[in-house]
């Protein structure tokens, strides 16, 4: 629908680039796309609204990068490939330096993995954007939440926390360094789909998840949807030098353990995988960390250094909680 009188031109200018991967991209009622045989096609949609998902005076070029990585990051869960991707911009006014910026984010990341935008819409509005992606993965082989075993191994890569921890200094919750702020804010801002490692994990995870709302609630997911519980060990999860610095003060362990933002993968898997999965490490020079164990039962339990669990509020972002 048109409600942007420079809507036409707005999309020409930023977003209307050749569709590799498409048999039609932008331009047209519908994009048309080809879907090999033999593979399931993995949908999924993302929406950022401005002061919710980012701070308004996020810098665009890094904005136009998260929108794409957060929806890259479900692709990774997936254990799929992606391909294509759609995007809905709500704008309050066309501001066209803000617009190059942001579609420069967007496209640069998207160059990475060879995904093409293929269409989308733009309306007026307040800041929203919503990006849906398409990718494949061979029929039956995805990796999904549902699937974690009582015995199984519970892993995350990278390392965890940093972003929360940028947002818990926005909130005055904690004190960063300059140095660590800037660092931990490129986290929130940048995060790096773990794409290829989902990839590489089909067959061999037995559930998956990417990091968006806590680690602690994240795997909740995973045990739920899997009916068993799970057990992490808070010394073995894997923090960055800064997480480090903060690991001892309560509100910086709030954050790693039950910020989100981290767009990491935490996924389940038997025990006889540990060398393949130690090899992975190598090969796709992501750190990959064991750091607890499926069981019986429900929920997260969050062990001490004494082996006893901890309270800790582990919910993870919720957008209704409370309303
Ligand atoms: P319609 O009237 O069918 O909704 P639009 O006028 O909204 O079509 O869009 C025209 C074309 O531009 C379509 O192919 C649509 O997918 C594409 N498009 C609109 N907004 C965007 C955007 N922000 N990014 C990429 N493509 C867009
Ligand atoms: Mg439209």
């Amino acid at each position: 629908m048109t409600q942007l009188s420079s809507e036409f031109d707005l999309i020409a200018r930023h977003f209307t680039k050749p569709a590799a991967n498409a048999v039609l991209g932008v331009g047209d009622d519908c994009a048309l796309v080809d879907v090999t045989n033999g593979m399931d096609l993995a949908v999924s949609t993302d929406t950022m609204v401005s002061g919710t998902h980012f701070f308004p005076d996020v810098d665009p070029e890094n904005l136009g990068h998260k929108t794409l990585a957060v929806n890259l990051s479900d692709i990774a869960a997936m254990g799929a490939m992606p391909y294509w991707a759609m995007l809905a911009l709500t704008l309050p006014t066309v501001d066209h330096p803000w617009l190059k910026a942001f579609a420069k984010g967007f496209f640069d990341l998207a160059a990475e993995y060879n995904v093409s935008l293929i269409g989308g819409d733009t309306t007026r509005g307040p800041l929203t954007i919503t990006v849906t992606i398409m990718g494949q993965v061979p029929t039956g082989a995805a990796l999904r939440r549902n699937g974690a075993k009582v015995g199984n191994d519970v892993w995350v890569s990278g390392n965890v926390g940093d972003a929360a921890l940028a947002v818990a200094h926005r909130h005055g919750k904690i004190v960063l360094r300059e140095r660590d702020y800037r660092e931990a804010v490129m986290r929130l801002y940048e995060p790096t789909p773990r794409v290829a490692l989902g990839q590489a994990l089909r067959g061999m995870a037995t559930s998956a998840i990417d990091i968006s709302d806590g680690l602690i609630a994240d795997l909740g997911h995973i045990c739920r949807l899997s009916g068993v519980g799970a057990t992490v060990e808070l010394g073995s999860i894997p923090v960055s030098e800064i997480g480090a610095r903060h690991f001892n003060d309560d509100a910086g362990l709030t954050a790693i353990v039950a910020g989100g933002d981290d767009y990491e993968l935490c996924f389940t898997a038997p025990a006889n995988s540990r060398e393949s999965i130690a090899d992975l490490t190598d090969v796709l020079g992501v750190p990959l960390t064991r750091i607890g164990q499926i069981k019986r039962g429900k929920g997260v339990s969050l062990l001490g250094a004494d082996g006893k669990p901890m309270k800790i509020d582990g919910r993870g972002y919720d957008h209704f909680s409370g309303t």
